[in-house]
Formats: C-alpha cells, structure tokens, sequence
C-alpha cells in the first residue's frame, strides 16, 4: 500500500478534500495587528511571551505572525508539531435555510479532527481561562487558535454553506462556496472559487476592461510579506472602520458565527446569481463593491473581539474561578497521513 501510485492517490485526495477554509493570510494579520494594539498592558506582555513559545517552521512567531500558525499546520511543513490536525476547527456549517442539518455547538463529540469553530474557540477560552483541554494542551497553543480563528469565524463563508440533498436524500453541501466555480475570477487563479473570492474579499476590485475580478496582489505571495505593510493597512482599517458603540465584542461565538451566517445568507449567497444547479457563479461589480468594504469591516470587528477576549482572559486583574475543562470527544480512529504534503491553504 505504500507504492507511488498509491501515494498520490493520497495526494491528490487531500488536495481535493481539504479547500481553502481561511482568511488570506494578510487578512489574519491584519486582525492580530488590531487585536494587539488593543491589548491592556498584561495581555500585550502575556501575548508576546506566549507567541514565542509556538514552535513555528521556520522563524519564531510574534503576536502578529501567531495568526498563521493554524494554515501552518496544513502547509509543507513534515515536522512541525500538530500537524494535519485541527482542520474541521476553521469553519462551522450552518446552513442558509432553517431546515438545513444543525452542527453540534457544544465540545464533546469532537476531536482534534472533528468539531467546528465554536466547539474550537469554547474549548479554547477554558485554557485562555487557566483551565485544562484534552486537545488544546497549553495556553500558548490557545493563543494561537484564538489569534486565528476568532478571525475565520468573521468569514461569511466559514459559517454558512449551501445544503442539498442528492438523489438519494443524502445531505450534502457546497462546502462554503469551495464546490462553487467563479467563473470570471482573476485569470491567474484557474481554481477560484465563491470560498476564495471571500478568503480575500478585503482586497478585491473588479476590472471592467476584462470583466474579471481583479486580486490586489501586493498582498498575494506571503513570501513577500513586509510586517510594515501590514501594520499600515491594519491602522488604516482601524480608523475607517472601528465598530460603534452599541457593537457587542464580548465572547459569544455562537452569535459571532450566526452574524457572518446571516451575512452569508442575505449577502454572499443572495446577491450572486448561480448557473449550472449552484456549481458555479459570475461575480459583478455591483457583487465586489458590496464584498470589499465588508470584508474589511469583517477583519476589523475580529480584531476588536479578538482584543476583548485576550484582555478577558490574559489581561484580567482578578482571574475568575478556572472553568471546568470539555469531555474529550470519541478517539480518533483515523489520523491525517502527515508524510503527505497538502496544499495550502488561501
Ligand atoms: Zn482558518
């Protein structure tokens, strides 16, 4: 079973099954830059000896680049401590019609490859909290998830997917718009996908000459990622775009999610017209133009509760009783082959 054929034949179905669930990375730095800014004294000094303690792939992480470190652990990256793992823990699959399959909200039926962003971001403040978790072992490794995935559960997409059921009434779905083909995307993408457009929705345009959507790509290759241009652009959204007063940043994942959900619904899916039986979509201007400035509304209102929550947790004068840890869920029986090398994730 361990012939070349048969390699990438695990290839080619991880690279199949595991579509982009995330902001672009830019996108989740931009968060963190806000989220940090944000911080009372203790938090700040809390997240920066926390964020060093992450063992990255190549340099050490900072409160800004901690962001990261959950795509990195579906990048190339073979011995990198928890890799493959933790995939479901990005996104939460609510539906756009009441009728639709109802993910389980409460930790106990999941596991390190099972479960949903709440289940994640609840077993995640216990440790933040001073608590124990079967899976999020250590309060640096609860930074980390929170830095990131506070941010992907502002995604519209992260909690909203379109349900069907097949011939033979079988649920199935469109994995949060990743089985959805634009058709008119970037002509350097040939895989863009409804996912992808709001993975970096926040730097979108659209180029009437060419009738495409355009990518800014200045912030495409995290190769070239300059951590000035990040802090410029994250100042820059912070003062157009901070949330008013009567904006809620207290933790409460489930309405988080049920926001970007109700965006989904009344916005990414409602204003798009699909052909082809929902597998794929042309993009307007009219379609950007709403995209753009709330997607960047998106990643700021994240950094904001990204803020509000480390400052509840690590920044807290007078630490609360420590919470009771989350059952472990049902032992995994199949585990990710991490000699596979995945593709990585928008
Ligand atoms: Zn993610």
């Amino acid at each position: 079973m361990n012939s070349p054929v048969f390699r990438w034949a695990i290839v080619l179905f991880v690279a199949i099954t595991l579509p982009g669930r995330a902001w672009d990375p830019c996108g989740h730095e931009i968060v963190a830059t806000i989220a940090f800014d944000h911080l009372n004294p203790k938090a700040r000094a809390e997240a920066l000896s926390l964020a060093s303690q992450v063992v990255g792939p190549e340099k050490a992480y900072d409160p800004v680049t901690i962001a990261c470190w959950m795509d990195d652990l579906r990048g190339h990256y073979p011995n990198l401590p928890y890799r493959g793992l933790f995939f479901p823990w990005h996104y939460i699959d609510f539906g756009l019609d009441p009728g639709d399959p109802q993910p389980v909200v409460e930790p106990g039926q999941d596991n390190e490859t099972s479960g949903n962003v709440i289940t994640a971001l609840k077993r995640i403040e216990v440790v933040l909290r001073g608590g124990t978790d079967p899976y999020v072992k250590t309060k640096a490794m609860a930074y980390a998830m929170a830095s990131h995935l506070v941010g992907d559960i502002h995604q519209p997409l992260h909690a909203a997917t379109y349900y069907h059921q097949d011939a033979n009434g079988r649920w199935t779905n469109d994995l949060g718009g990743n089985r959805v083909v634009v058709v008119n995307g970037p002509a350097i993408e040939p895989t863009y996908n409804l996912h992808y457009f709001w993975d970096a929705a926040w730097r979108v345009s659209f180029d009437e000459a060419s009738g495409r959507v355009a990518v800014d790509l200045r912030y495409e290759n995290w190769k070239h990622h300059d951590a000035e241009v990040v802090r410029a652009l994250a100042e820059e959204m912070d003062a157009a775009l901070k949330p008013d007063a009567q904006t809620k940043l207290n933790p409460d994942f489930e309405a988080w999610a049920q926001e970007s959900n109700k965006l989904a619904r009344e916005v990414a899916y409602a204003r798009l017209t699909f052909t082809d039986n929902h597998k794929s979509a042309r993009i307007s201007a009219e379609y950007v133009a709403l995209a753009q400035p709330l997607a960047r509304q998106r990643l700021v209102l994240a950094g904001y509760r990204l803020a509000a929550l480390l400052n509840a947790t690590l920044g807290a004068d007078a630490p609360g009783p420590v919470p009771p840890s989350f059952p472990a869920g049902p032992v995994n029986t199949i585990m990710p082959d991490t000699s596979v090398v995945t593709s990585p994730s928008k």
